[in-house]
């Protein structure tokens, strides 16, 4: 199944509140084990600019339905969904079924806006009520499923099934067990003639929360605290707002993203929805956990998925998916970068991470006063020994880099038929990374990691003895989380220079918004965005 000849969302067949783009309602649920604490919370949602509040009442110890209800809902400095969520869909409430309808029909009388019954007891909650109602609330029928996520077309016979209970919302999560996943429920979104919430489940459904203004959620659910959440993969309000720019995505609005996995940790999208949202494009870039890359691609081929960024560990099989492929790219043999052509849909590849590393390893010699134009190329990495460690993307990308300006290149890789592979592309040498602690054979080389040894969460790792590391002039590590890995404290301890992987990440940053935009991109703005969050 594919998200191409979607059409755009419905947005019209929804309530309009604010002044965004879309009309997708920000829930923020609620679920305090006390009135007080519930009120606080209730206070925090508005703070924080959220819509509507759902009060989890099934949270509530001692929940006493016509005191805590009353209380709750009056004193509410936002609209309210009551929800009583037994523990047989994925609640807290474990008592008897008839007094939590009863409470639910309390929440109506006393002046909810919206209340969540279950599809499971829908048909005897309606019959309980026999068709009354106080005009202003709206029932929201739910069905979750904590498994997976049923086909398009089961999705849709759902929506059909809830539709028939007499819902005025229909509200469908699944949980996603693949990032495709999410397609399923945006394709059944766009099509949905009632009011309906759809959203996936789990880390890789964060995209369908984002995504729901775009598709047509009636609502999305965003927490007060991060890791506080009421379902799976649930990101905070202030990331729905100020992250990803939520109120200003709309139906037209283009996506793109970082394809990795892990991908939690990137902060990539605080970058470029930043650098976006400067140059007000209706874009979007989202973290994308992919397993498998083809998937992916050959799912969301819709004109307005458009670009990604790539990282660990999938640079070689975006590589192996795009339709034209950029020279540079070609040559490395990895991508870091895809492109959709809005002419024919066709996804070209790119490689911008050897313009961003070289390009800070230049200016850091120059820095040391080596402007070493040996060769006539004007580069200080002519005629230099470049010792590169690592042959995956971005050890590809260094040594193409580094043979291009003239440098010497030997490529140091844990696995040497890598290394062999990559060193006889550039003309270099290859050694094993073990064989590097006694590899001197000059002073004033240039080292460059591109290994992920010494990356966050194992910072007390790296590639290289520190005895090692006298014999180089200056040293420059890929990885950026943290900024200053072992590797680079142990080489300014030895008297080299280094070179930081923020200034790669931010080259790149900038082609990159630039590609995906049309637009120069603000590059301050990066730069302060990144210290912000490294
Ligand atoms: P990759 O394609 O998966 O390559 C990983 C490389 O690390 C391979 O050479 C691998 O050796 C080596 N390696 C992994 N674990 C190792 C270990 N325990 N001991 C020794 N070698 C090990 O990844 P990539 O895309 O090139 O990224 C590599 C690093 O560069 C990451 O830390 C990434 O964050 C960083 N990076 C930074 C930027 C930036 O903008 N600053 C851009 C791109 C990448 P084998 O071949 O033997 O498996």
């Amino acid at each position: 199944m594919t998200l191409s000849g979607v059409p755009l969302a419905t947005s019209d067949l929804q309530i309009s509140y604010g002044t965004g783009r879309n009309s997708t309602l920000i829930c923020a649920p609620v679920m305090g084990e006390s009135v007080d604490q519930m009120l606080r919370q209730l206070q925090q949602a508005k703070e924080l600019g959220a819509d509507l509040v759902e009060i989890r009442v099934d949270y509530i110890k001692n929940f006493s339905p016509r005191q805590d209800l009353e209380t709750l809902i009056k004193r509410s400095p936002l609209p309210t969904l009551v929800t009583y969520r037994p523990k047989w869909e994925g609640g807290q409430y474990e008592g008897d079924e008839k007094k939590r309808q009863e409470a639910l029909i309390l929440a109506m009388e006393l002046g909810a806006d919206y209340i969540d019954v279950e599809l499971k007891v829908a048909n005897d909650f309606y019959s309980s009520i026999q068709g009354k109602k106080p005009e202003k609330v709206k029932i929201i029928v739910s069905s979750h499923n904590y498994e997976s996520t049923p086909s398009a077309e089961e999705i849709g016979n759902l929506v059909a099934t809830i539709q028939a209970t007499g819902a005025d919302i229909v509200k469908i999560a699944t949980t996603a067990l693949d990032i495709t996943d999410n397609a399923s429920i945006f394709q059944v979104l766009v099509r949905s003639q009632v009011p309906m919430v759809g959203l996936v489940m789990g880390e890789k459904g964060l995209i369908s929360r984002v995504l729901s203004a775009k598709y047509g959620s009636f609502i999305t659910f965003g927490t007060l605290e991060a890791g506080v959440v009421s379902a799976p993969g649930q990101p905070t309000v202030t990331d729905l707002l100020e992250l990803y720019n939520f109120r200003q995505i709309g139906a037209d609005t283009k996506v793109h993203g970082v394809i990795g996995n892990p991908i939690g940790h990137s902060k990539s999208p605080h970058l470029y929805n930043a650098a976006f949202k400067a140059n007000n494009f209706n874009g979007i870039y989202l973290p994308l956990l992919v397993d498998s890359v083809a998937n992916f691609i050959n799912t969301y081929n819709s004109p307005d998925w458009v670009g990604y960024s790539y990282t660990i560990p999938h640079k070689e099989a975006g590589f192996k998916c795009c339709d034209e492929i950029d020279p540079n790219a070609l040559a490395i043999g990895a991508i870091s970068c895809m492109i959709r052509n809005p002419a024919d849909g066709k996804l070209k590849g790119y490689n911008v991470d050897y313009l961003g590393a070289i390009a800070a390893i230049e200016e850091g010699l120059r820095g040391l006063g080596l402007s070493g134009s040996s060769n006539g190329s004007g580069s200080p990495l002519a005629g230099r020994l470049f010792v590169v460690m690592g042959a995956g993307g971005a050890g590809k990308a260094l040594a193409y880099g580094g043979k291009q300006k003239g440098a010497r290149v030997v490529v140091a890789n844990r696995s040497f038929d890598k290394a062999k592979i990559l060193a006889d592309k550039v003309g270099g040498e290859a050694i094993t990374l073990a064989e590097l602690a006694n590899f001197k054979p000059e002073a004033g080389m240039v080292l460059a990691n591109t290994t992920s040894v010494g990356m966050k969460p194992r910072t007390d790792q790296t590639p290289i003895p520190k005895e090692a590391l006298k014999n180089y002039c200056l040293v420059f590590d890929a990885i950026y989380t943290p900024k200053w890995t072992r590797l680079l404290t142990e080489a300014q301890e030895s008297g080299a220079a280094v070179v930081f992987g923020t200034e790669m990440f931010l080259n790149q940053a900038f082609v990159q918004v630039e590609k995906f935009s049309g637009i120069p991109a603000d590059k301050q703005l990066i730069r302060d965005t990144l210290a912000r969050y490294t």
